[in-house]
């Protein structure tokens, strides 16, 4: 974990496939990690890195072009899954989704890749299952051993693979919940999973969904960490180099639409018409073709300056603003914006390891929610967990509070 990214920085060619023709499709100008949350005290700055996607004419799959160290992103960030009730619910639908579908024996195991604090894996726990965690946090992955789910602290590839399976043998579930697209060392991780995985065994890989992504405009979704953006398609064609295949997917609400795919060794499971029909349902969209992405572009330019707008009106009629959450998708939409501490008096926060922080690229101060008073208007930037947090807020709004929803469109609520 120590050491240096071996990665260059700026890819020249295709993260997946390996081609040249690379075609930059959205420009975000240079932003901070989003993640690079740091005390007030110890802030020296907040250096910035490209943040542009591109489309691979060859592949079809939509990516950044340039890398943050992943040692810099996964080793001491602050993000912890147990925080969220909607995360918690929606991991354990999985769960029993997962038990409906492998049945475990006595020494059947199931690896969670990127586990964070080791929220996914206590509904496994709780049932006797054997489980193990592999997270590269360091905080996460002492989170998740203090609950008696044990946890390596390291990152998941070929190389933890086969340490894994010399110790353990191979996983009959594989799980991974928002890490396929965090992966640097791309294809390591994808020859780790093929060691790894039981020859009946299924890897399930929920990731944000690129065609509801696009749908829903969005680009907050794109960050540093988010390496890749995946159509069925598109990981498809990832996963067969890998001699692995999708058999199976749906799509789920949380995160603004993400997919869960089920994945098995070529030929180790039948395909199901629910996969035929969504990959059909992609090319019906053209979510193949360039045309698609360069029109979310436009789309999203256009939103930036009705964000600006909107935050200059509240502003003239003299309405304090804070932002509700600091999620890392947040810092993708302050920043595009130029939003900054000249109008977004603070952001709060529930997780106490964001408190006392700067918000990426600002010198917005996150306070703790319970600890700051209401502001006018709130700019709700977790506006994948919208329902939840509108419910927690019917006395502000009653009070005449009011919400700034950022996607689809910039909306007054
Ligand atoms: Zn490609």
């Amino acid at each position: 974990m120590t050491q240096a990214s071996k990665a260059p920085a700026q890819i020249e060619k295709c993260r997946s496939c390996g081609a040249e023709n690379l075609v930059l499709v959205l420009d975000l100008g240079k932003q901070p990690w989003g993640n690079h949350f740091v005390p007030i005290e110890e802030f020296t700055g907040h250096p910035t890195y490209p943040l542009e996607a591109y489309f691979c004419e060859a592949c079809t799959m939509v990516q950044i072009g340039y890398t943050v160290p992943k040692e810099l992103m996964f080793t001491s960030h602050n993000y912890v899954s147990g925080t969220t009730r909607s995360l918690k619910i929606h991991f354990e639908k999985i769960g029993e989704d997962i038990l409906k579908r492998a049945a475990f024996g006595p020494t059947d195991y199931i690896l969670d890749i990127g586990g964070n604090d080791g929220t996914f894996l206590e509904y496994f726990h709780r049932l006797g299952k054997r489980v193990l965690n592999v997270d590269s946090g360091v905080k996460q992955a002492k989170l998740s051993n203090d609950k008696g789910i044990e946890c390596r602290n390291q990152f998941f590839n070929l190389e933890s693979a086969q340490a894994i399976l010399a110790e353990r043998g191979q996983a009959l579930v594989i799980h991974g919940s928002g890490v396929f697209f965090h992966l640097e060392e791309l294809h390591s991780v994808f020859e780790g999973i093929k060691v790894l995985l039981a020859p009946k065994g299924m890897v399930v890989a929920e990731f944000i969904y690129l065609p509801e992504m696009v749908h829903n405009n969005a680009f907050d979704q794109i960050y540093h960490e988010h390496l890749l953006y995946y159509s069925l398609k598109s990981f498809g064609y990832l996963l067969a180099q890998h001699g692995l295949e999708i058999y199976d997917a749906q799509l789920m609400p949380i995160h603004g639409g993400s997919c869960i795919a089920y994945i098995g060794h070529q030929g180790g499971h039948a395909k199901t018409e629910a996969l035929a029909a969504m990959i059909q349902a992609e090319q019906a969209g053209k979510f193949d073709q360039v045309e698609t992405y360069l029109e979310f572009a436009k789309r999203v330019a256009t939103l930036k300056n009705q964000m600006t707008e909107m935050i200059e009106g509240l502003k003239a009629e003299g309405k304090s603003i804070q932002a509700l959450g600091a999620p890392v998708k947040g810092s993708t939409i302050i920043n595009y914006c130029g939003l900054d501490e000249s109008v977004i008096d603070c952001a709060v926060e529930i997780n106490p390891m964001k408190c006392g922080t700067y918000v990426p690229g600002t010198r917005i101060p996150v306070y703790h929610q319970d600890q700051t008073p209401a502001p006018d208007v709130y700019l709700m930037l977790s506006w994948n967990f919208k329902t939840e947090i509108l419910e927690k807020l019917k006395d502000f709004r009653a009070n005449g509070g009011q919400v700034l929803m950022p996607i689809p469109h910039p909306e007054l609520i």
